[in-house]
């Protein structure tokens, strides 16, 4: 029953994933290019001859275009979500994109958009590409539609940044059940949610942010504690500084300066990238690139020398990890577990690191690494969907619940903060607060709704406004106005006012100050989206024949290579008997018949493939390296990935 899954989703700064739960364990989804994460970045082709609407790419493929059409991507778009003009500008100062120019920096009320190539985009519709990818992959994989999900977000988001998270998902065509903070789902995806109480810390270092959260669990509830981190803080900190050093050493040993050539940098970046990243498992490195003069640029890194140089950027964890501590009111000792999320967290002196933060060997424990840090939280994503999506096993399981960030009430008489929803509450929460007029004959109560820990109003963030009208003229006092907070399993608010003697009542979804109307949400999905049945068919049958053509192309050049000598003459007829039913299916309509068909070609080669793999494996004995008979392995069969996992109905 693939339909109606519900799958998580972990939408990254740098990279995003989508898991589902396969039996009793959850499961990244891959992509068609067969790797788990993809890129969160979003590129736009260029502008077709006809001046028709240019496509949209994500990931690897988007990754491409920023040495070409560098002004046609966008990147890191989840620091833009759910934040107002004046606060993207500040933000937008690090990175190479520029808002529209016609945006109003003026007007708070403005919803951000940046500019990419001649088109304009919301953060949110950004996102939305993303998402839509993810849910592509998933479709793929499932050979059926996928429609609901569950998101995460960083504990620290406010409702502004988790509406704009919803809204992106909504333009994806997805339903999104929940919002679960990313610390939560890593624990989920642990299963420290058995555990019944306990500290938890959740140390989460990924491209381009550092977090840290204290939970608390009790009785299967996680609460977060405290959260602290630096949201510009990552491995990109990391591939600077290498880039910074590979460049200077360029230019003064071999007296050429790369800077302005931006596809060098460009390729001198992999190479420092691929460099850190052979460190985490190798004692030493060693890269070699060619230089514009032809000479070469090598270089021997030992992980010693690589250490002393991060060194600085690794102790800026440490700070937020002692604030968070004090701000969670517990000792060091208390925290039993910790939990290691993102990329850069394999690098074995971020471990070290951690280990003496949290005194870990010394009280004889250590963090959770089983996982894979950049999976943790699209694995815990898939946990909760699937406790959402009613297979849970028992209701004990369907109690797994969030909490409010940030404490939730009105303005009152004066400008203090009257609180309704204190933070940390339990998701669903709802509470109610009575209210009365503060002059005579008053026939209109402004409500307005704010987010955060201050006793005056002007120190919260205003999330929204709207007045109660139509009071009956009464002396002051006399009114009894009772205001109500619901904060829905999607972590949306709702509040409503009544007026009790009258029955007056006004109420709002509240949608932050400059987020998107429900009208620009609705209209940005029918822009920019597909989500039509038969676009469905056609995307599944286009993706069939493709598996097809890159089956058939393979088999096509099989008997050139040695391995079908090998084979009898029944398997040869066989698999060319099995090529031509692939060929004529492949030019009809039906994805379900090229599929089958595709899947038969691809187990009768199955022999010749193992075949072809022992012919690699000797050559490579015979001096070729493993690594080179894995390429040229690859590059004869593609297996048609996700098929032997798709259901057909
Ligand atoms: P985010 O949560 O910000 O989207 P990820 O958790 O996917 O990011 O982490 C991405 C970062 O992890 C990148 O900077 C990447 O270079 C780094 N990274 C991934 N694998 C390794 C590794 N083996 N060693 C060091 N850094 C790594
Ligand atoms: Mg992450």
């Amino acid at each position: 029953m693939a339909e109606g899954r519900v799958v998580g989703i972990d939408l990254g700064t740098t990279n995003s994933l989508i898991a589902y739960m396969q039996g009793d364990s959850p499961v990244v989804i891959p992509g068609v290019d067969g790797s788990n994460l993809v890129p969160s970045i979003v590129a736009l082709d260029p502008m077709p001859a006809d001046g028709s609407r240019p496509t949209v790419t994500v990931g690897n493929t988007a990754r491409k275009a920023l040495i070409e059409t560098p002004e046609r991507v966008i990147y890191s778009v989840k620091r833009l979500m759910g934040r107002g003009v004046s606060e993207v500008q500040a933000e937008l100062k690090l990175f190479p994109f520029r808002l529209a120019a016609d945006v109003d920096a003026a007007n708070p009320n403005e919803v951000p958009r940046i500019q990419l190539g001649e088109m304009t985009f919301t953060p949110p519709e950004v996102s939305a590409y993303i998402l839509r990818q993810l849910k592509r992959n998933a479709e793929r994989f499932f050979g059926a539609p996928v429609t609901q999900a569950v998101i995460t977000v960083p504990a620290y988001f406010n409702d502004a940044q988790r509406q704009a998270t919803k809204d992106a998902g909504r333009m994806a065509g997805l339903e999104v059940l929940r919002l679960v903070n990313e610390p939560t789902a890593a624990a989920l995806a642990y299963g420290l949610d058995r555990e019944k109480e306990g500290v938890i810390a959740v140390y989460d270092f990924g491209g381009g942010t550092f977090d840290i959260s204290i939970l608390k669990l009790k009785d299967g509830i996680f609460e977060v504690l405290a959260t602290n981190g630096d949201t510009h803080l990552g491995g990109d900190d990391i591939d600077n500084l290498l880039l910074a050093i590979a460049l200077d050493e360029i230019r003064n040993d071999y007296g050429i300066d790369l800077r302005p050539h931006a596809d060098a940098v460009q390729a001198l970046r992999k190479a420092v990238i691929e460099a850190k990243i052979e460190l985490s498992f190798k004692d030493t490195t060693h890269f070699d690139i060619e230089l514009p003069n032809g000479t070469r640029y090598q270089r021997e890194i030992p992980r010693a020398v690589f250490e002393d140089l991060i060194k600085p950027i690794l102790e800026r964890t440490a700070v937020p990890c002692k604030q968070v501590i004090a701000d969670a009111g517990i000792n060091p000792e208390e925290i039993g577990e910790v939990v290691l999320v993102g990329g850069s967290t394999r690098i074995p002196a971020v471990r070290r690191q951690v280990d003496a933060i949290f005194h870990l060997s010394t009280r004889g424990k250590k963090p959770h690494t089983e996982l894979n840090p950049d999976e943790v939280v699209a694995l815990g994503a898939a946990v909760q969907a699937e406790i959402l999506g009613g297979s849970a096993k028992s209701t004990e399981d369907m109690l797994l619940l969030d909490v409010t960030p940030l404490s939730l009430g009105i303005e009152a008489l004066g400008g203090v903060v009257a609180r309704i929803i204190p933070r940390n509450s339990t998701i669903p929460a709802s509470a109610t607060e009575h209210f009365t007029t503060g002059v005579d004959g008053q026939t209109n109560v402004a409500i307005h709704v704010l987010q955060g820990e201050r006793e005056l109003a002007t120190d919260c963030r205003s999330l929204a406004r709207f007045d109660l009208k139509g009071i009956p003229p009464m002396s002051a006092g006399m009114p009894r106005i009772e205001v109500k907070f619901l904060i829905a399993a999607d972590g949306i608010l709702h509040v409503s006012a009544r007026e009790q003697r009258s029955g007056k009542e006004a109420q709002i979804e509240v949608k932050p100050t400059y987020g998107l109307t429900d009208e620009q949400v609705e209209s940005m999905i029918l822009d920019s989206f597909d989500n039509a049945e038969a676009d469905f068919a056609k995307r599944l049958l286009i993706e069939a024949r493709l598996e097809a053509e890159t089956i058939l192309a393979a088999v096509e050049r099989a008997p050139q290579h040695p391995a079908w000598q090998k084979l009898t003459e029944d398997e040869k007829l066989t698999i060319d008997a099995l090529k031509s039913v692939l060929q004529i299916v492949s030019t009809g309509e039906d994805a379900n018949v090229i599929r089958s068909a595709t899947v038969s070609l691809d187990q009768a080669t199955r022999r010749f493939a193992e075949l072809m793999m022992e012919e690699a494996v000797t050559s490579a004995i015979r001096g070729k390296t493993m690594d080179k008979a894995g390429e040229d392995l690859g590059d004869e069969i593609q297996a048609p990935h996700p098929m032997a996992a798709a259901e057909f109905k």
